[in-house]
């Protein structure tokens, strides 16, 4: 039986990477040692991971005035990192409120700075992208920091904020690589690697050079982006396997067509699955507006709830697993990543019209 795994993230990766890193887990290209054996500083581990870089730079077009620095401690540690560093003096930063991602953001930048939540959707229950003629800049702010895609609420922005001198900072996690996105606009792009890029533990920023040196004086060394940008993601042990597994991944987005080549696949691929939806006169519901619905995660509740556990049980004996909604939301969610191919997405597809037509 063949198995698709809708997990959230960790996720699933491409099969061609799995199965080029199991060829190369105990010789790496006749070195005799495996990638996680290596010295990080030995020639061998510093090609893979300059070749990683050269990659990302090329799939995502980065300029040369911003640097790629690969870090630990996952998205979440720059929710703090973001402020220490980006606030330059400055008083306040620009947040906007899409959900729970972003939540988590403002949060930990209220220990270290005014926040001004420039717009929010928490008035109809996360479910929509606040137009921007609406939003509350502050021309002053130290950066705009917004959640393009919402991981666990299923709303994604298809466009990007305007906003003037004012850095624009996007927490990429669940959307990174999966449609192109013009790198030029934004002062960082930041994103745990374990939904769209690679295993956990590996954390990528993307930041303009001319914001990094300006963190306060006592800063922990290790969170000051100039520290790991002066010493090339090297001054401390980087997180070599996930980087090693980040590079096969960005070599597989090459040999299939780069970003433009996966953005239209997951046009495909999301528009099965939001139609099947649609088309089930309510059995299933997505309660995201149609505009603002993401292209990675998709959310949907079963009409009738006491339904929700005979439908994963179903689901994981026909092979599609980790359905189950996160549980702040409750019902199914479907991640749908640049790994997980069209046809695990018409399976379950299959599944949930089967399902529809035998309990409607
Ligand atoms: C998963 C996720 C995070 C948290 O990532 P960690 O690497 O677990 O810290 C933050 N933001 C978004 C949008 C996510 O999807």
């Amino acid at each position: 039986m063949t198995i698709y795994n809708f997990s959230a993230g960790p996720a699933v990766l491409p099969k061609p990477v799995l199965q080029q890193a199991q060829s190369e887990m105990i010789d790496w290209h006749g070195s005799g040692m495996s990638v996680m054996e290596m010295s990080h500083r030995g020639k061998e581990y510093m090609s893979i991971q300059a070749r990683a870089e050269a990659d990302l730079r090329e799939l995502m077009g980065i300029p040369v005035n911003y640097k790629v620095l690969f870090l630990q401690g996952g998205a979440s540690q720059q929710f703090s990192m973001i402020p220490l560093n980006l606030l330059r003096g400055k008083l306040s930063a620009d947040y906007v409120n899409t959900g729970e991602w972003s939540k988590k953001a403002i949060s930990e930048a209220k220990k270290f700075s005014f926040v001004n939540v420039v717009a929010s959707n928490t008035d109809r229950n996360c479910s929509y992208v606040p137009a921007y003629n609406e939003w509350k800049l502050d021309k002053d702010a130290a950066y705009l920091h917004y959640t393009p895609n919402e991981t666990i609420g299923g709303v994604e922005f298809n466009w990007i904020p305007d906003t003037g001198n004012v850095p624009l900072v996007a927490d990429m996690s669940s959307n990174i690589l999966s449609r192109p996105v013009e790198v030029s606009k934004f002062g960082l792009i930041y994103a745990g690697a374990q939904k769209n890029i690679g295993p956990a533990g590996l954390t990528i920023v993307i930041v303009r050079d001319d914001l990094v040196g300006y963190a306060p004086s006592g800063l922990p060394t290790m969170l000051d982006y100039k520290t790991h940008s002066d010493n090339e993601s090297m001054y401390n042990t980087p997180p070599t396997y996930g980087i090693y597994m980040a590079g096969l991944v960005f070599q597989w987005l090459k040999n299939n067509g780069g970003i433009s080549a996966m953005e239209q696949t997951n046009i495909s691929k999301s528009k099965l699955l939001y139609g099947a939806i649609d088309e089930s006169n309510g059995f299933y519901v997505c309660p995201v507006n149609k505009a603002d619905r993401s292209r990675m995660n998709v959310p949907f509740t079963l009409e009738d709830a006491n339904l929700d556990g005979e439908f994963l049980k179903q689901a994981d004996a026909r092979g599609l697993l980790q359905l189950k909604g996160h549980r702040s939301v409750g019902g199914m969610r479907a991640s749908i990543y640049n790994a997980m191919p069209l046809a695990g997405v018409q399976a379950l597809v299959d599944f949930m019209n089967e399902f529809a037509a035998s309990h409607g």
